[in-house]
């Protein structure tokens, strides 16, 4: 399986860049995971939205859910008879939230297009499987663990540092890690720090690291060598349309 990513910039997105979105595939298989703003025009790149099998929302920060408005207007409006309606699996209570951004529109109308199921079940798509646990962040937030056959990948969402979580992460063979600032230690219930993304690989005791959610005003050199203080192992940063294969 691969992951594309479609979108990496943490918290906003400069020119030509787009916020979180992660197209996870195997075979003819594709799972979205998270669908930040500039993310859907990103996607069209690879493939037609019709043919997502799910889409996973970790968090309800803009970020990481922006463009599902959009998406649901392209398959509004350009549908595909027979189709079912496509999967979200978002935290509890989100397509209500959702649809309080857009009061006009009234209640229902994501779910012509959607059909939310609650995080953290857990769900397969094809030859995938995706596992969830909580993150520390400042709203529900769900990381996640990918398999395919033995071959795993992990991805952190947002998250602050949590003792716990790199448990979750153990015998995966790539991380897919935010690292949004710089220095020591990041924010209590926000986000990591560098450094504190590669004690989480370290933890984890996986060989490869990607680092992705940076803060777009960090110098990217210096997130490196932070993370690469704490991790001996294979080490990246991933931009838009970069590829984790594995
Ligand atoms: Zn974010
Ligand atoms: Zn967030």
């Amino acid at each position: 399986m691969d992951v594309v990513a479609l979108g990496t910039s943490g918290s906003y997105a400069k020119y030509g860049e787009a916020c979180s979105g992660y197209l996870f595939r195997s075979g003819t298989t594709n799972v979205l995971v998270d669908i930040g703003n500039g993310v859907l025009a990103n996607l069209f790149r690879y493939l037609d939205p019709h043919e997502l099998d799910a889409i996973v929302v970790t968090h309800l920060h803009a970020d990481h859910v922006a463009d599902l408005f959009p998406l649901g207007l392209y398959l509004r409006w350009n549908p595909r008879p027979g189709k079912d309606l496509l999967e979200v699996h978002a935290p509890e209570g989100s397509c209500a939230l959702l649809e309080s951004f857009q009061p006009w529109a009234g209640p229902g109308e994501l779910s012509r297009v959607f059909r939310f199921v609650d995080l953290p079940a857990p769900f397969t798509a094809g030859p995938m499987s995706f596992r969830f646990v909580p993150t520390r962040h400042l709203i529900p937030t769900f990381a996640l663990v990918c398999q395919e056959g033995d071959r795993r990948i992990g991805f952190s969402a947002d998250t602050s540092w949590d003792e716990g979580l790199p448990a979750a992460f153990e015998g995966c063979d790539a991380l897919l890690c935010e690292a949004t600032y710089q220095g020591p230690k990041g924010i209590d219930r926000v986000h990591l720090s560098a450094c504190e993304a590669g004690r989480m690989a370290a933890r984890a005791k996986v060989p490869r690291l990607v680092l992705t959610h940076l803060w777009p005003e960090s110098d990217p050199g210096t997130t490196m060598a932070e993370a690469a203080g704490e991790f001996a192992g294979t080490l990246e940063r991933i931009s838009a349309h970069g590829r984790i294969v594995v």
